[in-house]
């Protein structure tokens, strides 16, 4: 694989940076002039393509490693009529609120679970993503609008959607700021941009530092915190009207439950215990951080100015 040094912020475009969090020889640079933290070095864009394209199914052996079983886990977790996503049914009611219509975007949509609840709450969801297995499920087993590609590639028409969704995607990207403007220029007036994104400001990236759930070297190349996302977001002509952290989760496990995928009896049994664990100890500990902004992650609102 062919990679690039990072040596300029992207943010600001400053070369000073102080290392915050090591992995293998992967740094994260913390800018000394904005505070925009990004990957030191990174594999080159155009050999992305073919490793995300199985990022949900894991035939990749470094690429969404922890996605294995993705599909399948959701799938049956969702198929209890008492299953509820709490994170879906907040996102849904906060944009309900704040978006002038029900024309949705998700970029990024994966195997479309988000958009599925989005359209059983009366949205009609479009979604894009470059994982092609997650998209053949989304399309034959959801039976939703689902394109492949990146979204410069989809020629959308101006003001097409009132609201755009990006879940666990901007943190992904090579240029946030290209991507912004053209969620801009789709967006109705008025429309709703809402993002999701770890936080490097949180807790656990301060005690973690190298060892940070979210420092995944060849997959995120940027690291926001609500500060430079709404830098971000500033320079692109959108208005933050919401920006909270929290999701803070004490264990997650990833590679562990992933070997379990084929015992789903004893995968459901690990995943109920860290439930457990996750609710009780893990609240104690991490909930008060969260009051302070220091979850584990960031959901944020933006509203595209006129
Ligand atoms: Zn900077």
């Amino acid at each position: 694989m062919k990679y690039e040094t990072v040596e300029h912020c992207y943010l600001c475009g400053h070369a000073k940076a102080e290392p915050i969090g090591q992995l293998d020889d992967f740094r994260m640079m913390r800018c000394k002039t904005c505070s925009f933290t990004y990957i030191d070095h990174r594999p080159v864009e155009m050999e992305t393509d073919e490793l995300y394209s199985s990022y949900f199914s894991g035939s990749n052996a470094d690429y969404g490693k922890c996605y294995q079983g993705y599909i399948q886990e959701n799938q049956h977790k969702r198929s209890s009529k008492f299953h509820l996503n709490r994170f879906h049914k907040r996102v849904l009611k906060k944009l309900k609120k704040y978006a002038p219509g029900n024309q949705l975007l998700d970029i990024g949509c994966a195997a479309g679970f988000f958009m599925q609840d989005a359209r059983d709450s009366g949205w009609e969801p479009r979604g894009i993503d470059i994982a092609k297995p997650a998209l053949d499920f989304a399309r034959t087993e959801l039976s939703l609008d689902v394109a492949y590609g990146r979204l410069k590639e989809q020629q959308y028409p101006d003001a097409a959607f009132d609201a755009v969704t990006m879940f666990d995607l901007i943190e992904h990207l090579y240029a946030p700021l290209k991507e912004l403007r053209e969620i801009h220029r789709i967006l109705k007036p008025g429309g709703i941009l809402c993002i999701y994104t770890p936080n490097v400001e949180s807790i656990k990236r301060k005690i973690q530092g190298g060892r940070w759930y979210a420092f995944k070297p060849r997959e995120h190349n940027y690291y926001f915190s609500r500060k430079t996302l709404q830098m971000m977001l500033e320079k692109r002509d959108f208005e933050v009207l919401y920006s909270r952290t929290g999701y803070t989760r004490w264990l997650i496990l990833p590679n562990f439950r992933n070997r379990l995928r084929n015992r789903p009896w004893l995968l459901k049994l690990v995943n109920g215990s860290l439930k457990l664990v996750n609710e009780t100890v893990g609240r104690v500990i991490f909930k008060p951080f969260e009051l302070f902004n220091m979850g584990d992650a960031i959901l944020l609102f933006a509203r595209k100015k006129a």
